[in-house]
Order: C-alpha cells, then structure tokens, then sequence
C-alpha cells in the first residue's frame, strides 16, 4: 500500500473490485502502450488542431493588467477549444484509446454536463455508441446539456439513488462498465482509480506544454505563477504539469469556497477534508464524522466535488503546489471583471482562478508575470448569473 505503481506518495490506487482491477490493469496496458506510439500521438495531435482548434492563444489582458494596476497578467484560452471547454483534450485522448483498443461503446459520468457533452460529440464523431450516466437532480438542473447529448446519439441514464448527482453517476458508470467488456468508459477529472488520474494528466498536459512555448516566446522567461482552479484537478494538472521540474515557477490551485470555508456550504477538499477513499482513489476529501462523503456546494457546477485527484494532494504535501480557494461572491466579482473590461466571459470555474489572480497582482511588481487558466467560456453561466445578481 502506498509509494507503488499508480501512487503519488500515500494517495492514488485502485480501490475497486477484482473486476474492475482488472479492466484498469487492461488500460493501463493500452495507454502505456499508445501514448508512446508516433501514430497515435500524430493522430491526436491532428485532431487537437483540425477538430479543437489548438493550439489556443496565451493571450495577454492588457486591460485586465492595467486595471489592476501590477503584475501582467496572460490568460491561457482553453475556452476556445471546440465545446468551450478544457474538457475535449482529455475526452478526444481517451476515445481515440478506445478506438485503438477495438471498443465500440463509450461509457461516461456527468455532473453538470460539460464532460458529457464533450463525450457524447466524440463518440458521435467517430461512430461510437454512448452512454451517460447523469444524477436524476442533475438531469433537471442541466435540461439543455442532457438535450445536446441526445442531439448528439448518446442516451443519457438517470440516476436515482442518494442524492441523485455526480456521485451517483460515478456509481452508474463502472456498474455499467463491469457488465460489458466491450465498452470503454472516459472519466471526465485527474480522479478514480489507477490509471485514470496519470492518463488524464498526459492528455491534459497540452496546455502547458503550449503555455510554456507562448510565454518563452512573448517574455523569453518563465512565469512567476501558473494559477488554475481545482474540480477534481484536470484543468489543474494540465497547467501545471510542464512547470513542476521549475522550481521558481509558483503553483497555485483554486478551489471553490462556495459561502465561505467556515460554512458547510462549499466544495474545498483541500483546505477542509481528510484522508480517505473516494471513488476508488487514497486521497483528500470531505468526510462527515461518520466516514460518509460529504454533501458538497459551489455556484459553479464544474468545481462542486467533494475530492481532489491524487497527485494534488501529493503535490500539496510537498509544497511544490499551493491550494487557496475562492468564494461565490469572489468568483462572481471576477466573472463581471472580465467581462466588463476584456469582453471575455469566463466559465464560472475558471472565474475561481481569475478571482486569485484579481487579489494578488495588485501586490507585485508590473514586471512579474502570471498566467491564469481560462479553462471554459461562460456563456452556459449567464442565466445563473443574473438569477445570482437579482
Ligand atoms: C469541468 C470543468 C472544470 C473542473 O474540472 P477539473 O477537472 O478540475 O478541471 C473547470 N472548468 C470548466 C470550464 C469545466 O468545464
């Protein structure tokens, strides 16, 4: 137990059943064959390009910076991406995985959709027959996700056991998969069980792998921070991953405080949780007393989960990453900032990000540098935002 295969220090694992250990062992098989393979990386590297539209801008917020009156700010435009979200460089990965592996059925989880979504235009894309499974409040709360699923082939499961949400299409999605051997099921976060969390972060490396070639060629130095906020980390990890080895490049994950960290109203594992297991991974997360996963809250969908993956809570053991959080109120404050002086609205989780970097380059000198991860665009948020305003 620990520090082995699939661990980041004491967290990671597999803790799963014998057969779903098995069907992990036979990915891990594949995907440490195929991300080595020239064809298959060429291949995903074309549709990154053809179908994304990668690579995206590190765009520099010159009205943002000279509003804030201190450090440059450069925003790291994932919103961009085909479906508006980060989202697609780690689904696009694991299909093009699946189609190599000869499956032929696509398995996926979602919360507020945005995974969904993006699995069900790939599995539509490339003839694949898909299946969401979705929490029953979900369902309702994210009417227009689940149609654009539909509209797309997939056939989305309603969920209606517990609280009827993420956790319990999680549940949903590996029942499924244990009773087809031919399907494949993309999981949507750097979280779950070895090897999930590795290959997410490979396919989400993209985006510092590009960040780190824009910012050499625009300043010819590094950043003094990379900031990106933190669901279950694979916007996170992926803007990370490149700096990790640059030990004066600061980290900082943002995640959602919600009506504030003192309340039980938000979603700040790390700040907040404790060690255990969560959907088949050793990692930090909010407990209640009795062991029980906590209810979690967040204006932002995307960031409203009780755990964080594996490696940023080893990352956060070490000290290489610093986790901070923000609140409802700070997120939204950002979101109008944004809006109002770059004409960019941010995803409300990537506002979480934008709120960090809001309080902190006031306090740094005009020539340092930081970068901040828009990971979505926020045009699915306008109607919650104004309901949020009134
Ligand atoms: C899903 C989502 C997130 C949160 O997920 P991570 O795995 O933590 O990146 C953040 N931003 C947007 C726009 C999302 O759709």
């Amino acid at each position: 137990m620990g520090n082995g295969v699939g661990y980041f220090g004491i967290f990671g694992g597999a803790f799963v059943t014998e057969e779903i250990k098995k069907l992990c062992d036979d990915l891990e098989t594949a995907f440490k064959r195929y991300i080595n393979d020239e064809d298959f990386i060429n291949e995903y590297n074309y549709y990154l390009k053809e179908y994304s539209g990668r690579e995206t801008p590190l765009y520099f917020a010159e009205s943002l910076t000279e509003h804030l009156n201190g450090a440059k700010i450069y925003l790291k435009r994932e919103d961009l991406n085909h479906l508006g979200s980060h989202k697609i460089n780690n689904v696009l990965g694991q299909i093009l995985l699946a189609k190599r592996m000869g499956k032929t059925r696509i398995i996926a989880e979602t919360g507020a959709g945005q995974h969904g979504v993006a699995t069900a235009a790939l599995a539509a894309k490339f003839g694949m027959e898909c299946d969401i499974y979705m929490g029953a409040v979900d369902i309702k709360r994210q009417e227009l996700n689940v149609f654009r699923m539909e509209m797309m082939g997939a056939k989305v499961h309603s969920m209606t056991h517990g609280n009827q949400t993420l956790k319990e299409a999680v549940d949903g999605a590996f029942e499924a998969w244990t009773s087809d051997l031919d399907a494949f099921y993309v999981l949507g976060s750097a979280v779950g069980p070895h090897p999930y969390p590795t290959i997410v972060r490979e396919f989400q490396k993209i985006i510092s792998v590009e960040s780190k070639r824009q910012i050499l060629e625009k300043e010819g130095r590094l950043p003094d921070y990379v900031i990106a906020c933190v669901g279950g980390g694979s916007n996170a990890i992926g803007s990370f991953s490149e700096y990790l080895e640059n030990e004066e490049v600061n980290l900082i994950g943002v995640e959602a405080a919600g009506k504030g960290i003192e309340t039980n109203e938000h979603a700040a594992a790390m700040a907040k949780g404790k060690i255990g297991i969560i959907d088949g991974m050793r990692t930090k997360a909010l407990f209640e007393e009795d062991g029980s996963v906590s209810k979690v809250y967040s204006i932002s969908a995307g960031l409203d989960y009780p755990g964080v993956g594996p490696q940023h809570a080893f990352l956060n053991d070490t000290n290489r990453v610093r986790y901070s959080y923000a609140t409802d109120d700070e997120a939204v404050e950002a979101f109008l900032l944004l809006s109002k002086v770059e004409g960019i609205i941010p995803a409300i989780e990537s506002s979480h990000a934008l709120a960090k970097a809001i309080k902190l380059a006031p306090k740094l000198d005009k020539d340092k540098i930081i970068i901040v991860t828009l990971s979505g665009r926020g045009d699915k948020d306008v109607a919650q935002i104004k309901e949020y305003l009134a």
